[in-house]
């Protein structure tokens, strides 16, 4: 394994722990995919998880001008999905915190915890296990900005965009693996005309 695992190397820890699985599944928007990723359940195990997070560490502390400031960086997660990638890199940078934003109920805006103030221009790293549409991360971005932290990078274990997905523009973006998935309608699923069973994911 390398220091930063490689693409390879990252997609044969998924598939091993569960996290990135063969089939025939409908997510819930009805569309029909033949891998399943989630990443979470290769983040159970603590060795997978310290190769995952310790490889993206690497990454950012790559950068000269983020190596510059890790000591004061806080490392944040837009959901607790992200929350052991945010501790192992959080650990392996010696960064300053790690905390994350929720929302109360589904339709309410993300928040951090009561008495959670960021600093005047905080610096701060986003974290998450899986990108895919980024609406989230734009969310918790603007959620930083407005309270006056500063994002200075974003950093993902899989890359995986939407058709939608966002921009960030120059904000430097580390991931360790991307994976693209074609969605199908069922309409156009080869596995759909062959009779394979469907299994539904919820994310
Ligand atoms: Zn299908």
């Amino acid at each position: 394994m390398h220091l930063v695992p490689t693409q390879e190397e990252v997609v044969a820890l998924l598939r091993k722990t569960g996290g990135l699985r063969d089939g025939h599944f409908e997510d819930p928007d009805g569309r029909h995919v033949s891998e399943y990723l989630q990443v979470a359940l290769s983040m159970r195990h603590y060795d997978v998880a310290k190769i995952l997070s310790v490889g993206l560490s690497r990454q950012v502390r790559a950068h000269s001008d983020l190596r510059a400031i890790i000591p004061e960086l806080s490392v944040v997660a837009p959901a607790t999905g992200g929350l052991p990638v945010a501790y192992g890199v959080s650990e392996a940078l010696r960064a300053r915190q790690v905390y994350w934003a929720e929302r109360q109920n589904q339709n309410e805006p993300l928040r951090f915890r009561q008495y959670l103030d960021i600093q005047p221009g905080e610096k701060v790293l986003l974290v998450d296990d899986i990108f895919r549409t980024g609406h989230r991360m734009a969310e918790l971005k603007q959620l930083v900005e407005s309270q006056g932290g500063e994002v200075v990078a974003m950093a993902v274990v899989v890359y995986q965009p939407a058709p939608n997905a966002r921009s960030f523009g120059d904000l430097p973006f580390y991931y360790l693996a991307r994976l693209d998935e074609t969605y199908r309608d069922p309409g156009s699923c080869e596995q759909c005309r062959r009779g394979v069973p469907v299994e539904k994911v919820w994310a």
